[in-house]
């Protein structure tokens, strides 16, 4: 296992302008898409093709909102994981002129873990849904119940067979309420 900080000057950034469309966007940003075609074939498009599941979208919403209406940054600190690494993000979201949003993300920390087959965008799927919470990647077990995916799949019998269910995104309630409560840094 192994932590390391991320270097600053390869941080994504990209920007989306009044109507949610991608206008603006770094090599690292163009990276760290799961796309061919690179930033020719992101640019015009919505951010909404890149953010599943309606409570997140609807939480991003409110979020730009506020950003739109302030003068101020709003940070927004994320777990982004991959199959392979455990990843807090900060999502830093700041307002730019014609209602434009820039965002820059920072990678705060990084931990190698096994492989989880839950999180590898390849494996086959079946019709069974788990959801997983788009902030904090807890996965729940039952009504109310969020657990770290490992504990998840001990949780809910998930194994490793032919196919896999399907991970749908979603908020849990505490980090709905505190995206909610979330306001832009203040100016001084
Ligand atoms: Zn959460």
């Amino acid at each position: 296992m192994s932590t390391r900080l991320r270097q600053s000057h390869l941080r994504p950034v990209y920007t989306i302008d009044a109507k949610d469309r991608l206008i603006d966007a770094n090599a690292a940003f163009v990276a760290s898409m799961p796309y061919a075609g690179g930033i020719d074939a992101l640019l015009g498009q919505s951010i909404w093709n890149f953010i599943s599941g309606d409570l997140p979208r609807r939480l991003w919403e409110v979020m730009y909102e506020r950003v739109r209406l302030s003068s101020a940054p709003l940070f927004v600190p994320v777990r982004s994981d991959t199959s392979t690494e455990r990843r807090v993000i900060d999502l830093e979201l700041h307002p730019g002129p014609h209602r434009t949003v820039r965002h820059v993300r920072e990678c705060l920390w990084v931990e190698t873990r096994s492989a989880i087959a839950l999180l590898d965008t390849n494996y086959p799927r079946d019709e069974r849904i788990v959801m997983r919470c788009a902030w904090c990647a807890r996965i729940q077990v039952r009504l109310g119940v969020w657990q770290e995916i490992e504990d998840a799949q001990l949780s809910l019998g998930i194994e490793t067979t032919r196919t896999l269910p399907t991970l749908q995104d979603t908020a849990c309630s505490a980090c709905q309420q505190a995206v909610l409560k979330a306001l832009p840094a203040r100016v001084a």
